[in-house]
């Protein structure tokens, strides 16, 4: 069985005190728990440790996310985050391979891929990131973009344990766009990207591991999406920024 999972991606929004702020609220929106869902904030690097705080203080029933990771131990390279780095101040999770950092800063298969391997070697879960432009999507071939693209991020990942590695489907014509797929576009390719799991893990892994939906979901819409089987939850931009909101969109995955 898949615990569902609801995470916020504040991408390069909210100050360190701001975050705090939020952080708090949304402790305060989810004390009386979250029952089987995974809840998961993903806010700006400089800002973890503020929220790491706030967790702990309030005892917040919701796990610490990074944005990004280098893949590297230590060294040279200047503005980079090592996994140890995140390890350290308490993130558990990590997403990657968005398609902002994809289309914004070059990143590759291989880089996400490689970025992977360094995280789950730290015990941090990949919330790895695929989806397909709508030029791809008015061509009828995203299905194939995405299995090629989910191919080539889990290429020689070892997965002992399926709910240690999530994958979000984010359509990038749906991201930040108010423009959301129907939960059937979700439904069709998180299905296959659940297909492609079993060739590539076998039956029993492939049923472990989470597949979100992640395209301007928001309190209104989420609850389509998580009627179709192969949609585990929701990786959530714009709407997690507002506790109380995000905190609906919780309550709906624990309905
Ligand atoms: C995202 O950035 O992962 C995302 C899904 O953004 P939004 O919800 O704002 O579309």
């Amino acid at each position: 069985m898949r615990n569902r999972m609801i995470a916020g991606n504040w991408k390069m929004n909210k100050t360190f005190s701001e975050a705090v702020v939020l952080a708090e609220g949304l402790a305060k929106e989810l004390a009386g728990g979250t029952g089987d869902v995974d809840v998961v904030v993903a806010p700006p690097t400089v800002d973890l440790k503020g929220v790491a705080e706030v967790i702990e203080k309030e005892e917040a029933p919701f796990a610490l996310s990074a944005q990004n990771v280098y893949w590297e131990e230590a060294g040279a390279y200047t503005g980079e985050t090592a996994p140890n780095m995140l390890e350290a101040i308490g993130a558990t999770y990590c997403i990657i391979g968005h398609s902002e950092r994809r289309d914004y800063f070059g990143e590759t298969d291989e880089d996400i891929n490689k970025k992977a391997k360094a995280l789950m070697a730290h015990g941090i879960v990949p919330i790895s990131c695929c989806g397909e432009s709508l030029e791809i999507r008015e061509a009828g071939t995203h299905v194939e973009f995405v299995v090629d693209q989910i191919k080539k991020d889990t290429a020689g990942l070892e997965i002992a344990d399926p709910a240690k590695y999530v994958i979000a489907y984010e359509p990038i014509w749906a991201i930040g766009t108010g423009k959301t797929a129907t939960a059937d576009d979700a439904q069709e390719v998180c299905g296959a990207i659940r297909k492609t799991l079993v060739e590539i893990f076998g039956e029993e892994t492939a049923a472990g591991i989470r597949v979100l939906y992640g395209g301007s979901a928001n309190p209104s819409n989420i609850a389509g999406f998580l009627e179709k089987e192969d949609v585990d939850g929701a990786l959530v931009g714009g709407a997690s920024l507002k506790a109380d909101g995000f905190a609906d969109m919780v309550r709906s995955a624990m309905a």
